[in-house]
């Protein structure tokens, strides 16, 4: 691909930002190994959710924790944290998903700065930059994070809502998921000969983009 052609580049651009959409309808920031992320967090904590990843072939289910069909059918849980950042390379906002590796090396981080005692405002990641490189895949995903300093650009950044984005599945809708069965869908039917096909579905909880198997972002 050529860098100065205009039309590649563009189309390149629009490409990408529609791979960064995750399924739950934020614009998402992927770790990719052996490339540091630079973000600065929007919210004072996570947002933690409870996903079903293997119950239905590239889908995700955001369990409710309770009266679950898929838990209730064993399968397996993994508990993803959110959270509204500052992508700091191109100074959007997006949501960090992470594992409990993640977590746990941030929480580290924190801790130390916080028994350095040098200032309270160390205590919350708002007030800094947060360097995350990710090493690694599967079980030997490892993660490292490194504060720094540096100023936003802007003051006010329009966060998502994320108990919005990230609402656990209700009953019915499990049942479709489990029977593969399309949502109910508010929409008018096409008239014409589409032969038996079902219309397509479409998932009040959105298909996952990125498994996190695939991307050895997950410890169990
Ligand atoms: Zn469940």
């Amino acid at each position: 691909m050529s860098e100065s052609s205009p039309f590649l580049q563009a189309c390149a651009e629009w490409k990408k930002a529609e791979q960064q959409k995750s399924s739950f309808g934020f614009v998402k920031l992927g770790i990719k190994a052996g490339v540091p992320i630079r973000v600065r967090f929007l919210d004072a904590a996570p947002l933690k959710r409870v996903l079903h990843y293997e119950s239905l072939k590239g889908t995700t289910v955001i369990c409710p924790e309770h009266d679950c069909l898929f838990c209730s059918r064993g399968d397996k849980r993994v508990d993803r944290f959110f959270i509204n950042v500052v992508d700091r390379a191109d100074d959007r906002v997006k949501v960090l998903e992470f594992s409990a590796a993640l977590r746990d090396e941030m929480f580290e981080m924190v801790k130390e700065l916080a028994a350095s005692g040098e200032s309270k405002e160390l205590l919350d990641p708002r007030n800094y930059d947060l360097v995350i490189t990710r090493t690694g895949t599967g079980k030997d995903t490892r993660y490292a994070v490194a504060k720094m300093d540096g100023k936003l650009t802007a003051t006010d950044y329009k966060s998502y809502d994320l108990e919005k984005y990230l609402v656990p599945m209700n009953p019915k809708e499990m049942v479709n998921k489990q029977e593969s069965r399309p949502a109910p869908v508010e929409v008018e039917k096409p008239v014409g000969d589409f032969g038996t096909e079902p219309p397509p579905v479409v998932p009040s909880v959105p298909d996952t983009d990125e498994n996190p198997l695939d991307i050895g972002d997950l410890d169990l």
